[in-house]
């Protein structure tokens, strides 16, 4: 069964000149049926860099199909999981941003990728988890409105303690779940580990864990690193990933399996139907999407 759709989804991919994109953390057959798998960065990038094919297929979350949508306007981007959400971007409202940026008059708003499109058209600048601390250090103002995730809120005012952040009470759910339990006793079970996290994660985590880390950093430690056994901080879809591309490690999540289930709403059987009936087009306001690709390329003049 499965493997029929997988041939209907590549003779579909075919016909209609589509590229597929796939967020690191979607279902292990989603990333392997993708022609290009990342973080929201790199992700990012791909999608502005498509020129050839006539339509993306975003296998994520809303606001990185609006991403791709925003930074490459003239193509058709779908998103296969409609409702696909993401309730830490849900966390800054545009209404409240705006409130803020008149409470703190001057203050540069740095957005995490991670915001709706309505959301980084009020903001002076983008960042991701991989740049937050460079983008920070280098816009020209001292005192920083950051949202909308409080725990990369604290990894970056630790980098760069020369500027005054003004941090949003925002957080992903699914990072918020690791414990400092999971922690102790992973390096109880595994004195010879490595113990990489993400910046979502809380500060007792970030401060007790070996190196904090964006997706995309944590797959270049585990390349090098020394250590035959690595505990990932992150949403489980990631092991995928790290296992295939290095498969003489062990790699084990922080304690039980954090599962973002908007990143599992893509499936095979919506990502054929979606390319079959073209349908869940990401469509957005001309005006917001000029504003945001401002903030989204100012991001690159400040790392
Ligand atoms: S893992 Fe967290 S930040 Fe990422 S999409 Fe899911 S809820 Fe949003």
């Amino acid at each position: 069964m499965s493997e029929t759709l997988i041939d209907e989804i590549k003779q579909l991919q075919k016909e209609k000149n589509a590229v597929i994109l796939a967020h690191n953390y979607q279902l292990p057959e989603i990333q392997d049926i993708a022609d290009f798998t990342g973080d929201s960065l790199e992700l990012a990038r791909k999608a502005k860099e498509v020129e050839a094919a006539q339509m993306i297929v975003f296998c994520g979350v809303r606001f990185m199909a609006e991403t791709a949508k925003i930074l490459n306007p003239g193509k058709k981007v779908l998103l296969p999981a409609p409702d696909a959400g993401c309730p830490l971007a849900d966390m800054a409202k545009v209404e409240d941003v705006v409130e803020m940026k008149k409470k703190y008059l001057g203050a540069f708003v740095v957005s995490y990728v991670n915001t709706s499109a309505q959301v980084k058209a009020v903001s002076d600048v983008c960042c991701t988890s991989s740049n937050a601390p460079a983008v920070v250090r280098n816009v020209p103002s001292d005192t920083v409105i950051f949202l909308p995730d409080k725990n990369l809120g604290y990894f970056v005012q630790k980098q760069v303690p020369e500027k005054k952040l003004i941090v949003w009470d925002g957080y992903c759910f699914v990072h918020r779940q690791f414990t400092f339990a999971d922690l102790k006793k992973a390096r109880e079970l595994y004195p010879d580990s490595e113990i990489l996290v993400h910046p979502e994660c809380n500060p007792e985590i970030q401060e007790n864990a070996d190196f904090v880390l964006s997706t995309s950093g944590m797959l270049k430690r585990a390349k090098v690193s020394q250590a035959k056994t690595i505990i990932i901080g992150t949403e489980e879809g990631l092991l995928h990933k790290l296992k295939k591309e290095n498969p003489e490690k062990q790699f084990f999540s922080l304690g039980p399996a954090r599962i973002c289930v908007n990143m599992k709403k893509t499936t095979l059987e919506k990502l054929k139907n979606c390319l079959e009936n073209e349908d869940n087009e990401i469509i957005l306001e001309d005006e917001i999407m000029k504003k945001a690709r401002n903030a989204l390329e100012r991001m690159i003049e400040y790392v």
